[in-house]
């Protein structure tokens, strides 16, 4: 979920910072591209200026020229001398010949009462012959400085035009003043033909020539009260009004707003013309270059920096899969190890669970242990019931023959036959030993044995024992005994009671080998790592069919004499020494007895 947030919370930050950026990279490649090309219009706008004031001053020094030249002329010299109407004749004739010429809109001469003597339109309605112009400022300032420049809207024809005036000197004084006026319809024209705006402002600020008629003397800015209170008063523009052109200028903006059709915005270029303080203006129009140069420029922008924003994009994409896929390999690694210590607390429990059982079965085992004692006691028990009835039935018999031989023993003695009453007496001491011998052997069987008390015991040496309990017997029967097996093979016992085993187990192969020629007994040790055991094996007859099926069950003898209670002893004996006693038939035809005990380690 904290990583879902950060990715999405990197996201939203990289989406603000790329609109940001682009927002900002947008904005200032198109303030660029709008400098740059607002620089250009401005360039363009200024060649113009400069091309326009170079035409301007090309048609200036040609007029100019004129009143030099006629200056000097003879004929006009001569005329203000001597005035006379001939030589005016003459003059206004040349003037008009002149005009012609080089195009001025007049050219006239002023003697020095302000008189006009002579015209170039002497002809027309409108001839300045005879007009008194003494008034005119370009007349006072010709004839006080030699020489004047004044643009002025002519007394007659309203038009406005630049009137360059010279004066004629003679050697008593002043003779007169020579008039050029040139008006610059023509150059309008032209440069009405070139579609940008251009125009010529005076050192007022006041439009003299421009290429839109309707400019002509308006202000290039409002002018002050005063200004505009003394040009009138001079009559200069006449009774111009000197309105402000339809323009407006922001400060520290190239761009000027123009009120006329066509594309609204546009920059100007200016030049300085000549010593007059005039100055040449020419508007380009910009708006649609600067539209179009930020828009592209924009949109150049916009693509790169789409692009830039999607590789971005693509490598915080990358960067943020390659932390994802860490991270999962991370929390795989974690899982990984989680379950391993899972695991290891599984492994744990169940070796702890296995240490329980274990215990559990070793005390299951201890129990088991005490409950087989218990069994075996119990069996015990149980055999002393048989045994109780078997002693009863063994021992009625004697009883009742030692009843019967001591009423006949009572009887002879009454009849003092001592003789036959001495017999009946030892018969009945007879009795009474077979009776001792059974409450003997019955004394051992009952005997519970002492828990705890083995004791590690040679196997050969305690068969040495039972040899010697044997004593003579095999060799006055004539047994041959071989002894063979392992040396050193170390059980867990009671050398007493092993002895008493391995005596009537060899006593009742002696009895079986009784009056046999070749009677052999082998007596044979051997050893495993768990066991050792004494086989005693005999060529005797073998095991009765009888004996066989009750072997190890009290009293089952089939020896007259015998009480059938040896080999139960003997097993028993063995299984509390915590090993076993087998019978069987042996290899030689006779009979084979097996005492295996726990080999003491
Ligand atoms: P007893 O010797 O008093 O009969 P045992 O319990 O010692 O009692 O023997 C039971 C019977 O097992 C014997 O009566 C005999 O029939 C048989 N028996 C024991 N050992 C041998 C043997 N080596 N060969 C043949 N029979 C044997």
């Amino acid at each position: 979920m904290a990583v879902f947030t950060t990715q999405r919370l990197r996201w939203a930050v990289f989406l603000v910072l790329s609109v940001a950026a682009l927002t900002a990279a947008i904005w200032m490649t198109g303030s660029w591209a709008r400098t740059g090309a607002v620089a250009v219009a401005v360039r363009h706008a200024k060649g113009d200026a400069n091309l326009r004031a170079a035409a301007l001053e090309a048609d200036l020094d040609k007029h100019r020229a004129l009143p030099i030249v006629l200056a000097s002329d003879p004929d006009v010299r001569a005329a203000l001398a001597n005035p006379s109407r001939k030589r005016y004749a003459v003059l206004n004739t040349k003037l008009e010949q002149l005009g012609e010429q080089t195009h001025a809109t007049a050219i006239y001469i002023i003697d020095k009462t302000g008189l006009t003597v002579a015209a170039s339109n002497w002809r027309s309605a409108a001839s300045f012959v005879g007009s008194r112009y003494g008034f005119r400022p370009y007349y006072r300032e010709a004839m006080a400085r030699g020489a004047a420049e004044y643009f002025a809207l002519g007394t007659v024809s309203k038009a406005p035009g630049l009137y360059l005036a010279r004066r004629l000197d003679g050697p008593a004084g002043p003779l007169g003043v020579l008039v050029v006026k040139v008006e610059f319809e023509d150059l309008e024209r032209a440069w009405a033909k070139l579609v940008d705006p251009s125009f010529v402002t005076d050192s007022n600020g006041v439009v003299l020539i421009s290429s839109m008629p309707s400019w002509r003397l308006r202000a290039l800015n409002p002018l002050p009260a005063q200004e505009r209170l003394k040009l009138r008063a001079t009559q200069q523009f006449g009774a111009s009004r000197l309105d402000p052109l339809p323009l407006v200028r922001t400060p520290h903006n190239p761009i000027i707003k123009v009120d006329m059709p066509g594309d609204r915005r546009q920059v100007e270029g200016q030049i300085p013309v000549d010593a007059l303080g005039w100055r040449v203006h020419v508007l380009v129009p910009a708006g649609a270059a600067i539209d179009a140069a930020a828009g592209g420029a924009r949109a150049v922008t916009a693509l790169v920096g789409l692009a830039f924003v999607g590789v971005l994009a693509f490598g915080l994409f990358l960067t943020g899969r390659a932390e994802r896929q860490e991270r999962r390999r991370m929390e795989a690694q974690m899982e990984l190890e989680a379950r391993v210590v899972a695991r290891t607390a599984e492994l744990s429990e169940a070796n702890a669970r296995l240490q329980r059982e274990m215990e559990e079965r070793r005390r299951a085992a201890a129990e088991l242990q005490r409950l087989q004692e218990q069994v075996v006691q119990a069996n015990k028990l149980a055999a002393l019931g048989q045994i109780a009835a078997g002693v009863a039935h063994e021992i009625n018999q004697p009883v009742a023959a030692i009843r019967t031989y001591a009423d006949n023993a009572r009887a002879f003695l009454d009849r003092r036959e001592s003789d036959s009453a001495r017999e009946n007496l030892t018969i009945i001491a007879g009795l009474t030993e077979r009776i001792g011998a059974i409450t003997g052997g019955l004394k051992n069987l009952a005997r519970k044995p002492a828990a705890g008390d083995l004791a590690t015991i040679d196997l050969n040496t305690a068969l040495d024992g039972a040899m010697v309990v044997i004593g003579h017997r095999p060799r006055r029967q004539g047994v041959k005994i071989s002894r063979e097996g392992d040396a050193d093979v170390q059980v867990l016992g009671d050398g007493m009671r092993i002895e008493q085993v391995l005596v009537n187990l060899i006593q009742n192969a002696l009895d079986a080998l009784d009056g046999r020629g070749d009677a052999a007994l082998r007596l044979r040790v051997e050893g495993d790592p768990v066991k050792g055991r004494v086989i005693v094996t005999d060529n005797g007859p073998g095991l009765d069919p009888e004996a066989a099926r009750g072997l190890f069950t009290p009293f089952v003898t089939t020896k007259p004499e015998g009480l059938g209670l040896g080999l139960v002893i003997s097993r028993d004996i063995a299984r509390d020494l915590g090993g076993t006693l087998e019978g069987g038939a042996g290899p030689d035809g006779g009979a084979e007895f097996v005492l295996s005990l726990r080999r003491a380690s």
